[in-house]
């Protein structure tokens, strides 16, 4: 018995200094951003890199907490149930702060003042808002545009997966109008004669989403926004990766 508790002990004292050694305490400490990858230019695909504002936010977040990082695209319906779920720690995808989302997640801080807009064919032009009553709209699913259409409008939307993908619809003649985030708005429109677009016709602004109760991940976030807008890390931001998708467009 005393040769198997002593055997016991040393097994144990190899495994802790390993733990030490390697610093591996089993738990990933990896900060994971959860994303919807369509949204220029706050986060696309560069190839098969995920870029954009959101993305360089949240990295600069996870520096701050010196934690390893890693971002992940879904549908934008799903991102946030992601951190609701805890399959992710931070959800950042153009997130408009609304009365509804601040029921089942904490917002950080405003990171920008946006809105939607209507984009149009030069040949149907949007002027006002009594246009869109009955006519099919198409929209991101999942979206404050949505909620426009259904609340403000009261009507069903046509619903896409995308900003693009809407747009594609409406050069296709399947929808009326497209509602959108005025940036996507602005990328999909960019260098098509055909199409136009409106002012806002709703002002938000966007934030970060985490599960709810987390102050400390919240004070961190919010940290570290106020730092970027400050400094002007955040427009250098905004204006380079609005240069970069407006130029992968291009190609
Ligand atoms: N800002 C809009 C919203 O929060 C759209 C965001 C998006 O499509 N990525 O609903």
């Amino acid at each position: 018995m005393k040769v198997k508790g002593k055997y016991m002990k040393s097994i144990l004292s190899v495994a802790m200094l390993a733990v030490a050694l390697c610093g591996c305490t089993g738990k990933d400490d990896t900060l994971k951003m959860i994303t919807e990858a369509t949204f220029p230019p706050y986060e696309f695909l560069r190839g098969q890199e995920i870029v954009g504002i959101d993305v360089e936010i949240c990295r600069a977040v996870a520096q701050r907490l010196n934690r390893p990082f890693k971002a992940e695209t879904v549908d934008f319906d799903s991102v946030i149930p992601a951190v609701i779920s805890g399959k992710a720690d931070l959800a950042a995808a153009g997130i408009t702060i609304t009365e509804d989302r601040k029921k089942n997640v904490d917002f950080s801080i405003p990171y920008v003042k946006t809105g939607i807009v209507v984009i149009s064919k030069k040949s149907n032009l949007f002027q006002t808002t009594d246009q869109l009553k009955g006519k099919k709209i198409g929209v991101q699913s999942g979206t404050t545009s949505e909620n426009y259409v259904l609340e403000q409008l009261q009507q069903e939307p046509e619903r896409s997966k995308s900003p693009a993908e809407a747009v594609a619809a409406l050069k296709a003649g399947r929808v009326a109008f497209v509602i959108a985030d005025i940036d996507p708005a602005k990328n999909c429109v960019k260098g098509d004669d055909e199409l136009a677009l409106s002012d806002f016709i709703t002002s938000e602004e966007y934030a970060v989403a985490i599960r709810k109760g987390q102050p400390e991940l919240l004070a961190a976030i919010n940290a570290t926004i106020a730092e970027l807008k400050a400094n002007g890390t955040l427009a250098k931001w905004i204006a380079d990766f609005t240069a970069e998708s407006d130029s992968l467009k291009d190609k």
